[in-house]
């Protein structure tokens, strides 16, 4: 939120899920997302330590993920977790809220819903590393995984180069069809494959599973290719093989989240990578890193989730909810 808006009402925001749809689209999310990580790697932002506990009650995990961005003035933290029986109550299993404060006094500033907020931050940052890494002539693009965020994810994923076929994987074969309609809707072809065939097809690659083993090996990956790995944020999870981080060029959000809970922590743990091979995506977009350098290169972006995105898009929310009467105040 802006200084303007902090000095015009000191009152606190409650910023709902329906305030949230309404106000944030893909672009507005990519702009915040694309922001915060070039705030990252210039080191005017940063992420706090992330607390995530089994709370030994309803199955539920439940964290924290906060951080500071001296740029943007985002203060504050994401709270939420995992809650696996939610399905069965008509509830997402995610959930969590967004608490902004004013970092010029410390006051809470705002409570913005985070369940729709972080679908599309998470779709962002897939988005904002193909808008940076892809080919530019990349044509076909490959989902591995078709829950929750995998619509998120391609939806934004297709703005960003022209693309004009999905190829898509995902062990619950019946699940497709929710890529399938995204495929539809925005006109372009869409084929059920097995994974080794749609290495073969696709330019881009998006993964967004919960898988605990490879799903991709580093023989099948052609040269030139994009791939967003953005299931793996917990240690153990996996989605592509060790060995294929060796072989591409590695990008990341954030080189710590990276290397611990990351999809670059196995190849870590077995030596093919040095953190030194990692380079954050915001260095790409400020320019201090190349970038893809040249038309055969893999380049692999490893998408961790950090809090500062959720912190970039909720402050895009307040402040548009505000100036679109569309956020409720109150005092505290
Ligand atoms: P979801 O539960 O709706 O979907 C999970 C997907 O993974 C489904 O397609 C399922 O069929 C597939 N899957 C599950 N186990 C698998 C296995 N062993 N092998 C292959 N596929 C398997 O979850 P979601 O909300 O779509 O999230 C997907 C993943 O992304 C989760 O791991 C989640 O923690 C992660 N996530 C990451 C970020 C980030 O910022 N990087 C943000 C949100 C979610």
């Amino acid at each position: 939120m802006s200084e303007e808006n902090n000095s015009n009402n000191d009152g606190l925001l409650i910023v709902s899920e329906d305030a949230c749809k309404s106000v944030i689209d893909r672009a507005s999310a990519f702009t915040a997302v694309e922001n915060v990580f070039a705030s990252m790697s210039r080191g005017d932002a940063y992420n706090f330590p992330v607390i995530r506990e089994a709370i030994g009650y309803a199955d539920a995990l439940y964290g924290f993920k906060s951080g500071f961005d001296r740029a943007g003035k985002s203060l504050g933290l994401k709270s939420g977790g995992y809650w696996p029986g939610n399905e069965a109550k008509g509830l997402t299993n995610h959930q969590s809220t967004i608490f902004l404060f004013n970092p010029d006094n410390g006051k809470l500033r705002a409570l913005v819903g985070g369940n729709y907020l972080t679908a599309v931050r998470t779709a962002a940052a897939s988005a904002v590393s193909i808008a940076h890494l892809a080919r530019k002539d990349s044509k076909v693009i490959g989902m591995i995984g078709a829950g929750h965020q995998s619509t998120f994810q391609l939806r934004a994923a297709l703005e960003q180069r022209d693309f004009d076929k999905v190829v898509a994987w995902n062990n619950n074969k019946d699940r497709l069809k929710n890529l399938q309609a995204v495929a539809e809707e925005a006109g372009v072809a869409f084929e059920s494959v097995e994974r080794e065939e749609l290495c073969k097809q696709a330019d881009v690659i998006i993964t967004i599973t919960s898988a605990f083993e490879p799903l991709l090996m580093k023989e099948w990956i052609k040269p030139g290719t994009h791939i967003a790995c953005m299931g793996t944020d917990t240690v153990g999870k996996q989605e592509v093989d060790a060995e294929l981080l060796a072989s591409a060029t590695v990008f990341t959000d954030e080189i710590a989240q990276s290397i611990s809970l990351g999809e670059a922590q196995h190849a870590i743990k077995s030596g093919a990578i040095k953190e030194s091979d990692i380079t954050t995506l915001g260095a790409a977009i400020n320019g201090d890193h190349p970038g893809r350098s040249s038309d055969d290169e893999i380049t692999l972006f490893d998408g961790t989730g950090v809090g500062l995105q959720d912190l970039a898009v909720a402050s895009a929310a307040a402040r548009l909810a505000l100036e679109k009467g569309e956020a409720q105040q109150i005092s505290l």
